[in-house]
């Protein structure tokens, strides 16, 4: 009788571990499908090119709203800056699982390191994030799965167990070895691609998320964005570029406002209210903002301005 293949899916994030833990099952004969996700804060693009290098097939799920949501109510917290790692590896995992499930995998498997990152990767977290996602048994960590406890796929022989890894800690010797000897040669260095561990972003969706705990996508989505000011519950964008000044005019939705000099070039703002329309007030402090930040007045010019309201 042929051998059943044995069908794991490797989340993959893009970053040398990920693509390590792939790697390792695909080395015991294993057939691996990557998983990636995307959202407001963070691309699929550094997977894209890792499933590529590995010459792997990869899913790419959009986990933006739920991730936001996430964002608003960890249940275990935040890290540094306003990334709820835990609650995010829980949300991914559960995704995975329905695929799992779905097109019937037999496990799943991560590239975390224990002890790599001190919020998610000890070993409390991963516990909790394994015990959450509802995957007890069938979530694999071929880097650390030495220092873990056995799971099905070792269990059922379907992974060999010898052939794993007991890596701990953050230095990446290991790993890079591991690169060279296997030829991975295209991967990113570790820095996160995920602008929640920003300690600048995590200021302003803070400020966002107080003055408006109700916020959405396309209000996060501003943050990227310039210069921020508030006045109560209005929000004043301002581009640094000309770059920007596009990116926020695709981002006007109705009842917005842009404003932008007529007659000297200078940024444009767009005027956003959480509450009942942007105010007189307001309108007249975005206007002093472009002044101030606009290139030098010639010949001390009247500034004349454009105001377009979004309906
Ligand atoms: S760094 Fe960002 S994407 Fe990664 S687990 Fe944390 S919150 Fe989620």
């Amino acid at each position: 009788m042929p051998q059943k293949t044995i069908k794991a899916i490797v989340l993959l994030s893009g970053g040398l571990d990920s693509m390590l833990a792939a790697k390792v099952l695909m080395m015991q004969n294993i057939k691996v499908q990557g998983v990636s996700f995307k959202s407001y804060f963070f691309g699929a693009k550094l997977a894209k090119k890792a499933a590529e290098e590995l010459k792997i097939k990869l899913k790419v799920v959009d986990i933006s709203d739920e991730q936001l949501e996430i964002v608003k109510h960890p249940k275990y917290g935040y890290g540094k800056a306003i990334n709820p790692c835990i609650d995010c590896h829980i949300l991914m995992l559960k995704k995975a699982g329905e695929l799992m499930r779905k097109q019937k995998f037999d496990f799943i498997a991560t590239g975390e390191v224990l002890g790599e990152r001190p919020m998610s990767q000890n070993k409390k977290s991963m516990e909790i994030i394994e015990r959450e996602s509802g995957l007890e048994g069938y979530l694999l960590r071929p880097l650390s799965a030495k220092l873990l406890p056995e799971t099905m796929p070792e269990k059922e022989s379907q992974v060999e167990r010898e052939k794993l890894f007991s890596i701990f800690g953050r230095s990446r010797k290991k790993q890079i070895e591991l690169a060279k000897k296997w030829g991975i040669k295209n991967y990113p260095t570790p820095a996160g691609g995920c602008i929640l561990t920003d300690l600048e972003f995590a200021k302003r969706l803070r400020e966002l998320l107080k003055r408006c705990p109700k916020c959405e996508g396309e209000d996060v989505r501003l943050l990227r964005y310039g210069r921020i000011f508030w006045n109560k519950k209005t929000i004043v964008v301002l581009s640094r570029n000309e770059k920007e000044g596009k990116g926020l005019e695709s981002l006007a939705k109705p009842k917005d406002m842009l404003l932008e000099l007529k007659n000297y070039p200078g940024p444009l703002a767009l005027v956003r209210s959480f509450a009942n329309g942007v105010s007189e007030g307001t309108v007249e402090k975005a206007k002093d903002y472009i002044k101030h930040y606009a290139k030098k007045n010639p010949r001390n010019k009247k500034p004349e301005f454009l105001i377009r309201n979004y309906e």
